[in-house]
């Protein structure tokens, strides 16, 4: 095992923002009463802020991840997200400088655009289209975010880790967030059609969420507690069209909403629906992962038809659907 996991907060000294932005709370003695204080800070402290702020705290490790993660949520504030990506990633840059973190930011293959060549490797300019394509803001943001700041990124810091991230699903995914394979489950959950964005034959790469981040084979941890710096494809390989995709949730997920039909009780069948697709759809999308494999030791795990069915309790959940 090349990873080690990175050391725990010294836990006396745990500080809190409870009652203004950036106070520091310090409590000595976590005993009896202190423990219920300390629990009670930190029932208040969500840990969160906002990145376009600037933001002091002593760290050793900074995993910058801060974005919006679909254009839904791009066109419901472009503005917001355009500040969070640049000022955000600005003020975390500054925050890794001033205490000596390491730091690892996190890109998207959305970079590769309506990609060229097949698969994409790390070195690829891409051929992204920041005037049609609906997710423009994104574009915008991969011109002026990844394209030219890395150099500016490079003179402020000795040492950055990009990670760049290719389609991720898993259990947490937000249901509304309209990407593919959230889409999907929640329609067959609820034994709605399948909407497959015409041609249906463009691909993508899913990754099970678990290979990019805890547990053991954890690719962003692995980026960043290893010794290679600079940017690095993390994504599973396995390549699928919208309608495989699509017939391997149909095969997957029953749809637990029983209809009456002919005075029995039966389960709908899940159909697929082609509808209009956005300007300007990657056609395909693969990940060249050497990179990863030979300076990480790190290859994804979990298959699609594996992954799938563990997103399925969660989003049963969240749909307040019973298992039966
Ligand atoms: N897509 C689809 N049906 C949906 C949502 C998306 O067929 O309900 C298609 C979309 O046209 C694209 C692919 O799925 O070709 C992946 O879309 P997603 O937004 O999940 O990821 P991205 O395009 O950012 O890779």
């Amino acid at each position: 095992q090349t990873t080690t996991k990175p050391p725990p907060l010294p836990s006396p000294l745990r500080f809190s923002k409870f009652f203004q932005a950036n106070m520091r709370i310090l409590v000595t003695g976590g005993g009896f009463i202190g423990s219920h204080l300390v629990d009670k800070l930190m029932e208040n402290e969500k840990n969160e802020f906002d990145v376009t702020q600037p933001f002091f705290v002593e760290v050793d490790r900074i995993y910058h991840l801060a974005c919006p993660a679909s254009p839904i949520f791009y066109k419901y504030n472009p503005v917001k997200t355009i500040k969070t990506s640049v000022i955000g990633t600005l003020n975390i840059l500054g925050l890794a400088k001033r205490v000596g973190a390491r730091i690892l930011l996190t890109s998207t293959s959305e970079v590769y655009g309506d990609p060229l060549t097949h698969p994409q490797l790390e070195t690829y300019w891409g051929n992204a289209n920041p005037i049609d394509r609906i997710s423009s803001v994104e574009d915008i943001l991969i011109l002026i975010g990844v394209g030219r700041m890395f150099n500016v990124m490079k003179a402020l810091l000795r040492e950055i880790r990009i990670a760049r991230i290719f389609n991720t699903y898993g259990p947490r995914m937000n249901i509304d967030v309209g990407r593919v394979v959230s889409n999907f489950i929640a329609q067959a959950l609820r034994g709605e059609p399948l909407t497959v964005q015409k041609p249906g034959w463009q691909t993508r790469s899913f990754c099970y969420v678990s290979d990019m981040v805890p547990e053991t084979f954890d690719g962003l941890i692995r980026l960043m507690e290893g010794k290679n710096t600079g940017l690095i494809n993390i994504g599973n390989p396995g390549e699928f069209t919208m309608l495989e995709l699509a017939e391997t949730v149909k095969e997957l997920i029953n749809p637990k909403v029983p209809v009456l039909h002919m005075l029995q009780l039966i389960n709908p069948k899940v159909e697929i629906n082609m509808v209009e697709n956005t300007t300007g759809d990657p056609r395909q999308r693969q990940p060249d992962i050497t990179m990863a494999k030979e300076l990480l030791d790190w290859v994804p795990r979990v298959t699609l038809r594996d992954g799938i069915p563990l997103m399925e309790e969660d989003f049963r959940l969240k749909l307040w659907l019973s298992k039966e």
